[in-house]
């Protein structure tokens, strides 16, 4: 009875762990999120990763033409845009000048760092999406923050060991969520 009950718990944990782990869109590329795309989900506002997201992990160097347009084409739409990046401020600082996105580093995500996003924005939850490469982060994140979140392919395979390790387990996650 007790045993049974413990696994009940158990397995409603995991759905409901399931679910905060599950992005709620997948696309193959950031280039597709457009101003269509976002207008017709009811999307105002963008928060982006940066690392492996919108440039290579540790890129330094000038924005790709597509990139840049990309970014450009949001804005003349009239879409808000802001960067939430667990990576070190100064690359942070590099990456929101070369693009002319605000935004904020050494976030720690998940926990942190959606909120002033929303802030900054001045967006409501359901008005913007997290875009990102990384469940753990980015999706869990922005799920958490009642936000919209879409998984997009890592820009490269360059990692430290410890991120290949999460990425081992997100496969195994992505394949158990179907
Ligand atoms: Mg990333």
């Amino acid at each position: 009875m007790l045993r049974s009950t413990a696994s009940r718990g158990l397995t409603s944990a995991l759905r409901a762990a399931k679910q905060r782990l599950k992005p709620k869109e997948r696309l193959e590329s950031l280039f597709q999120l457009t101003p269509e795309w976002l207008q017709a989900r009811g999307l105002k506002g963008v928060i982006l990763d940066l690392d492996n997201t919108v440039v290579p992990y540790k890129f330094r160097g000038e924005p790709t033409a597509e990139l840049v347009a990309w970014v450009e084409g949001l804005k003349r739409a009239g879409v808000k845009l802001f960067l939430v990046s667990n990576a070190r401020r100064k690359r942070l600082a590099y990456w929101s000048e070369k693009l002319g996105v605000a935004g904020t580093g050494l976030a720690f995500k998940p926990w942190f760092g959606f909120k002033k996003g929303l802030r900054r924005l001045g967006l409501s939850p359901q008005e913007v999406v997290v875009v990102g490469d990384q469940l753990f982060t980015d999706v869990l994140g922005g799920n958490l923050a009642g936000l919209h979140t879409v998984l997009v392919p890592p820009l490269s395979q360059r990692e430290l060991g410890y991120t290949r390790l999460v990425r081992r387990l997100e496969r195994w996650v992505l394949q158990q969520l179907g």
